[in-house]
């Protein structure tokens, strides 16, 4: 079985016992809490779209054993198989509108089989021939993978090293055994890592001669003992649940909500040889960031897109309830927003064509070009949000629950009141609004600015570039200008 189905999927989700945590309360059964059932079913809605023939050779690609494989477990091979997975990026997160809880998967996966690489031609270690081994494992068995990089990282202005007396910050070894390795840490912000089958861990950072125990990546699974989840919980989280308590599911309408992570809390957790990829090769922390982010700010291009179909979606349907899609200002704005969504694929695309081909002969996206696509995607999807909410009107914010349309004696009028175009029900342009308040009030703006890391590090990257330019630059500048010989 090198494709899963939904069904393989939601038996393994069910029959493993994570100690995962929301709002406090134990969750026995994610397939029935409200915040974790959404993730559930968006994984389960990916396997399916994979298994559309539409989509051969886009959501698939040919394995490290040579059976089709999912895109979100493939090794790119070539410019083309990069611009495929920006593709698929747009494709998967435009049906499902959120995260589609695979992609970090994919990137670590390519992030670590290049860099161990380099390690073991460096060092003649065995992790590439191990991390192989472990891919053919996911990929035979089309497993979700979740990457967790972000630690929480403590105080900010301290390095890891610097705050050795504070455990629970950075994601580190403290005992080497011939068998494997004890971690202890805690990473922060990974997207459906509780509900996921593997969890890969990588460094957040550079580190230094003297920071090699938090050189260290690894693969466990959630029912790992010693592993804590906590889901993030914000205020759709709270109205997505007190919906469903109060009977009008509908307030919240999409089945797959919005992004769900987790703080991941790992207290003393035994990983056996066989699943660890760095253990103290400081030099190659960096390494593993530096490939992670040219897939992920590459890729985000086709997340950002296919979410800017879906806001460009939701707000032509507002407009259509309101009754206005045929106004010449409404449809100017429409026309912007499909600007901003195809402005932050382009770049992306850009950085998947401009790949290189690492000695490992896996393909990376252009790192420069990567960095700009992230910065794209923040500047392009922040206009498009704004256009969207200029779009739908005040009800976006102010709609009254759909449990009042059924108020006895109160409800009808409500109704009544709240019709515009005749083509909709009340409900139906209620519907609508919830939709656009998630994209237009919900915590996709941060997501999109922190997600892939803040501009913060584009910018840094973007610098560094610079400097490196600056000299042949310079010189060009010069011979135009008639200065020197
Ligand atoms: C919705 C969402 C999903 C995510 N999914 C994942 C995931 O699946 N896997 C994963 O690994 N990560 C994930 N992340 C994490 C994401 O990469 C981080 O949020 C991001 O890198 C920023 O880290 P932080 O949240 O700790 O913010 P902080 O590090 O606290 O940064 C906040 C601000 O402070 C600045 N800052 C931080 N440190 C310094 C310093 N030393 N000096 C000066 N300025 C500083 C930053 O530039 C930024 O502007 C996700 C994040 C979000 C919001």
């Amino acid at each position: 079985m090198a494709l899963g189905r939904p069904e393989d999927y939601l038996k393994r989700v069910s029959s493993r016992r994570v100690e995962l945590y929301v709002a406090g309360e134990r969750v026995e059964n994610p397939l029935e809490h409200p915040v974790t059932r959404p993730v559930i079913e968006t994984i389960s809605k990916v396997y399916e779209l994979t298994l559309r023939e539409e989509y051969r050779g886009i959501l698939t690609a040919k394995g490290l054993s040579g059976d089709e494989v999912s895109r979100f477990l493939h090794v790119e091979r070539s410019a083309d198989d990069l611009v495929k997975r920006v593709e698929s990026q747009r494709i998967v997160n435009a049906y499902v509108g959120n995260c589609n809880y695979r992609c970090t998967g994919h990137d670590g996966i390519n992030a670590l089989y290049a860099a161990t690489y380099e390690v073991d031609e460096k060092l003649g270690t065995d992790y590439h021939k191990r991390f192989t081994e472990y891919l053919k494992y996911l990929q035979a068995n089309d497993l979700v993978v979740a990457t967790a990089m972000t630690d929480v990282k403590g105080d900010r202005s301290k390095r890891p090293g610097e705050q050795r007396g504070r455990p629970l910050t950075y994601v580190h070894i403290v005992e080497e055994r011939r068998d494997g390795i004890i971690v202890k840490g805690a990473k922060m912000h990974i997207s459906g890592a509780a509900l996921a089958d593997e969890i890969l861990v990588v460094p957040t950072r550079a580190m230094g001669p003297d920071e090699r125990e938090y050189a260290v990546a690894f693969a466990v699974t959630p029912d790992t003992k010693g592993l804590y989840f906590v889901s993030s919980w914000n205020p759709f989280d709270s109205f997505k649940r007190v919906s469903r308590d109060l009977g009008v599911d509908a307030d919240y309408p999409s089945p797959y909500g919005h992004r769900n992570t987790y703080l991941i809390i790992f207290d003393e957790v035994f990983v056996p040889r066989e699943r660890v990829f760095l253990a103290g090769e400081y030099e190659y922390a960096s390494k593993i960031v530096e490939y992670f982010i040219a897939h992920h700010r590459a890729a985000g291009a086709g997340c950002k897109a296919g979410f800017v179909d879906v806001i460009l979606g939701a707000a032509a349907l507002a407009a259509d309830a309101n009754g206005v899609l045929s106004a010449r200002y409404i449809q100017e704005k429409l026309a912007e927003i499909k600007f901003h969504g195809e402005a932050a694929y382009a770049p992306g695309l850009a950085a998947a064509i401009r790949g290189w081909r690492h000695p490992s002969g896996a393909f990376i996206p252009d790192y420069t070009l990567a960095n700009v696509a992230k910065l794209e995607a923040v500047n392009h999807l922040k206009e498009a949000i704004v256009s969207a909410a200029e779009i739908g009107g005040g009800i976006v914010v102010n709609a009254p629950s759909l449990k009042d349309l059924k108020i006895d004696g109160v409800g009808d009028k409500v109704a009544e009141a709240l019709k515009a175009n005749e083509a909709y029900t009340a409900e139906e342009r209620l519907r609508a609004m919830r939709l656009l308040q998630l994209w237009t009030s919900g915590p996709h703006l941060v997501g999109l600015i922190q997600g892939g890391g803040p501009p913060a590090t584009q910018w840094v990257a973007l610098r560094r570039t610079v400097k490196n330019e600056l000299p042949k630059l310079i010189e060009g500048a010069k011979r135009l200008a008639g200065i020197g010989g």
